[in-house]
């Protein structure tokens, strides 16, 4: 096979064969197929696309290329979730105990965030001394005793999509559908789960702005997912605006447990229901939608996630003081920033919102940065609130660095105006 042929073979509109996608990844990877190569052919596929099944061998390809977890030691359905990318976004957090505690398996490998959305893993170092880092036994072990563990993606974890992923980046082909499709789903088809829910985002925080693009976006990926073997469902919600009210680690932490203990807020725990019901029929714990979004919605009221979350935090060595104790978590000095004018949050420019969280220290603009745990912010709004001049808005939680840019682009990204509208969270389901 000659990589030049699979390149104009694509520029052209063709076909490829599940042989030659695996040919051009594995490769790749071995250093045997130069970067200015694989770029035309990224570029051929941004412009020409790829098939349903095309993208399936492309998603398997990356998959085969690293570490590949296999949980059959675990019994029963293992289950899992994965969100495209938003501000606020703890359902991770708050989803997995709930879940847990009437009976799935949730065997999470979650990542680190970049840009203006966070990461599952830098939320939980947040509390001190949790470990992330686990050996695939006591990963196993953890999930078949209490249910759930949460821990870092395994470094070579798909490393054709890493490779890629950096080569897309600096070559204009990161927002092509199949590529992403096939990017996501191969690090999910590599964490071993029987049944995926994915969450994927759509509106001004997210990924995807549009909502036609968004459902072409899940449509492909469940279709690659069931093309692999899984049963796979997405939601579609929406991220005009955080989830939630806090954005940041610790930050996000403690609206976690607040949720855990039946004190979230309704946005997030409307999510988290909805996402834990489609897993709990797939995990075969339920048969009638409904009854399941009811028992979700008990573990909350009878504190029985709460302490499936604190049996996480103990089995992976976190400080549980901080658990039983939430206010621990946020104790960086604060700004209050006040409304200027009167009206109603019209709209928020929610990527802005990860930008000032970010500029604080909270987010990352490159994987290398370090980050501040404990800054962040609680915007005491949502769409569709009025407001009075004056009002307290948001507390930006910060350590200096970064406060002035924080509030200009906070003051900007909160748009406040005369129509008072409304937020449809979930947007679509597609089964
Ligand atoms: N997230 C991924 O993992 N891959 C993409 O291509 C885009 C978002």
């Amino acid at each position: 096979m000659k990589t030049l042929d699979l390149i104009i073979k694509k520029r052209s509109g063709d076909i490829l064969t599940d042989q030659e996608i695996t040919f051009l990844i594995t490769e790749y990877v071995k250093g045997n197929i130069p970067d200015y190569q694989m770029s035309a052919f990224l570029m051929a596929i941004y412009f020409q696309g790829m098939t349903e099944h095309e993208s399936t061998a492309l998603a398997l390809a990356m998959r085969d290329s690293g570490d590949k977890y296999d949980l059959d030691l675990i019994s029963g359905i293992k289950v899992d979730k994965h969100s495209t990318g938003g501000v606020g976004d703890k359902v991770t957090l708050v989803l997995g105990p709930m879940i847990a505690s009437l009976g799935a398996k949730f065997a999470k490998m979650s990542g680190r965030g970049l840009g203006h959305t966070g990461g599952t893993i830098d939320k939980l170092e947040a509390i001190p001394n949790f470990q992330i880092e686990q050996d695939y036994q006591t990963f196993t072990k953890q999930v078949e005793s209490i249910g759930i563990a949460i821990i870092g993606q395994s470094e070579n974890i798909t490393p054709a999509d890493k490779k890629l992923y950096s080569l897309r980046d600096v070559t204009g082909t990161v927002d092509s559908i199949p590529l992403i499709a096939s990017s996501i789903m191969s690090k999910k088809l590599a964490s071993g789960a029987d049944a995926i829910v994915l969450d994927v985002k759509v509106g001004s925080g997210a990924f995807m702005t549009n909502l036609l693009e968004a459902e072409k976006l899940a449509n492909l990926m469940v279709k690659i997912g069931r093309l692999a073997g899984k049963k796979m469902t997405a939601i579609i919600t929406n991220m005009d605006e955080p989830l939630g009210h806090k954005i940041g680690n610790s930050l996000e932490i403690y609206e976690s447990i607040e949720t855990l203990k039946g004190n979230g807020p309704s946005d997030l725990v409307e999510v988290c229901v909805e996402i834990g019901a489609h897993l709990l029929i797939d995990a075969k714990l339920y048969d009638n939608f409904e009854e399941a979004k009811k028992a979700l919605v008990g573990t909350l009221t009878d504190q029985s996630a709460f302490n499936k979350f604190k049996e996480l935090v103990i089995a992976q060595g976190g400080d549980i003081s901080v658990v039983e104790n939430p206010e621990l978590l946020i104790q960086a000095p604060t700004y209050k920033l006040l409304a200027r004018k009167s009206g109603y949050l019209e709209k928020i420019i929610t990527s802005e919102v990860g930008v000032a969280a970010r500029v604080l220290g909270a987010g990352r603009l490159t994987k290398e940065d370090k980050l501040d745990l404990e800054v962040g912010i609680d915007l005491h709004k949502k769409i569709g609130d009025k407001i009075s001049k004056g009002d307290l808005i948001a507390t930006i939680y910060h350590h200096d660095k970064g406060l002035e840019e924080a509030i200009l682009t906070l003051e900007k990204a909160l748009i406040i105006g005369k129509n008072k509208k409304e937020v449809r969270l979930i947007e679509k389901t597609i089964k």
